[in-house]
């Protein structure tokens, strides 16, 4: 993959494709402000050291879903005028995606100014990856810097597209995620512990597969652990858990007690013990489950203490880190123990450790450890289908040595 490094940027216009696709709030006075800046603050990186090497930049996002449309509410507006206090320059917000006078505002750009493009998805052609569109957002600029790690697992017109277009680059922020995840994947330190949790088996079941081949061990939490205790033979009452997501637990869990030529698959660690409560609320009747045969009319929302106590000697002992799915439903307290107590474990282990997943940040973030873990992947999707061994297709538009050349 091409970093910016290989980038000769100084005067020239540098398309970069960010990921400002951030949540945003109405003030006092009901006008939209973005509501966390986090994203546009880990942007920073990339756009501060373009600046400084004389680009000038033209920057492309999207918010929210649009679907093609002009959505009032969904200008990038408010994301304009954050960028301008992070940056403290002039930001000008471009009245639409590409056009006429989209392209003159590029053209008046001095080395350091920033243009910021209107919401990408406005435009239809973005999502259906239209070569029309690839081509006026590379008419726009001179080189390409793909900064969007988040977005990086589709082929839109921002990512894929226009990066065949222009000579291009990965980002510092897209560049870091890659390979601190191509990392642990090819040589971690061992032992590598994957934790995997939350909602369903059915979305990670490639996830937990290639766990099965790379890490030393698998501990399994959150509404995941039901089918694989369900194909075990457990009462699993009112639990989220379906068939076809039993059957993919049947099968992880018979591949896991084969020998895997030249070693061995990962051992398969599920909860001794549970939380349960008679419904998905704050205030549940709950009460800890020792053993993991749920009664009928009970649900399991959380690991129990001494799962948790189990897994997190693991962690401790462990030499690299992956953790995707809390625990439990951590959103309602009688049920965040559980999730709480893995994350202070992942916290305070001596261990590379890398965390994936929206639920699994909010729930860092809830327990104010989010600066403790080395690594806080960003992108959700893309995270997991690095993980599962897919080449994204916005990545490997940047590799080659076609990429640094066109
Ligand atoms: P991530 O976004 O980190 O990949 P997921 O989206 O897979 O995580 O799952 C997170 C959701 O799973 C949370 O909203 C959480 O409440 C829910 N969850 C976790 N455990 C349970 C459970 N035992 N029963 C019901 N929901 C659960
Ligand atoms: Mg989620």
């Amino acid at each position: 993959m091409r970093s910016i490094d290989e980038l000769d940027v100084k005067g020239r216009r540098v398309l970069v494709r960010v990921d400002f696709n951030v949540p945003l709030a109405q003030d006092a006075d009901g006008a939209l402000v973005v509501a966390d800046d986090t994203r546009l603050v880990a942007a920073l990186t990339t756009i501060e050291e373009l600046r400084a090497r004389g680009a000038r930049l033209v920057l492309v996002s999207h918010l929210g879903r649009p679907e093609g449309r002009r959505v009032q509410r969904l200008s990038m507006a408010p994301v304009a005028a954050r960028l301008r206090e992070l940056t403290r320059s002039q930001v000008t917000l471009a009245p639409a995606v590409v056009g006429e006078e989209v392209s003159e505002l590029a053209e008046q750009l001095r080395d350091g100014e920033i243009l910021l493009l209107e919401n990408v998805r406005f435009e239809g052609g973005e999502e259906r990856n239209d070569p029309e569109l690839a081509r006026a957002l590379a008419e726009l600029a001179e080189l390409y810097v793909d900064d969007a790690f988040g977005a990086a697992h589709r082929a839109h017109a921002s990512t894929e597209g226009v990066a065949h277009l222009l000579p291009s680059a990965a980002g510092r922020l897209l560049e870091r995620e890659v390979r601190t995840l191509a990392g642990i994947l090819e040589h971690p330190r061992h032992p590598l512990v994957a934790i995997i949790g939350g909602a369903k088996v059915a979305d990670k079941i490639a996830v937990i597969d290639r766990f099965l081949e790379l890490a030393d061990m698998l501990m399994i939490g959150g509404a995941m652990c039901f089918p694989f205790l369900c194909a075990q033979g457990h009462a699993v009452g009112e639990s989220l858990c379906d068939e076809q997501d039993t059957e993919h637990a049947r099968r992880a869990l018979a591949k896991a007690s084969e020998r895997r030529p030249g070693g061995a698959y990962a051992r398969v660690q599920l909860p001794v013990d549970l939380v349960i409560g008679d419904r998905l609320a704050e205030d549940a009747a709950h009460r800890v489950l020792d053993g993991v045969d749920v009664p009928d009319g009970w649900m399991g929302l959380d690991i129990g203490p001494k799962t948790a106590e189990r897994y997190g000697q693991e962690i401790a002992r462990a030499g690299t880190i992956f953790w995707n799915g809390p625990m439990g439903a951590f959103e309602l307290a009688p049920f965040a123990a559980g999730t709480r107590a893995i994350a202070e474990a992942v916290a305070a282990a001596d261990a590379l450790t890398v965390v994936g997943g929206g639920d699994s940040a909010a729930a860092l973030a809830q327990f104010g450890l989010e600066g403790t873990v080395d690594h806080l992947s960003t992108g959700g999707g893309a995270t997991l289908e690095l993980v599962e061994g897919n080449v994204l297709p916005g990545v490997q538009a940047l590799e080659g040595a076609g990429a640094a050349q066109r």
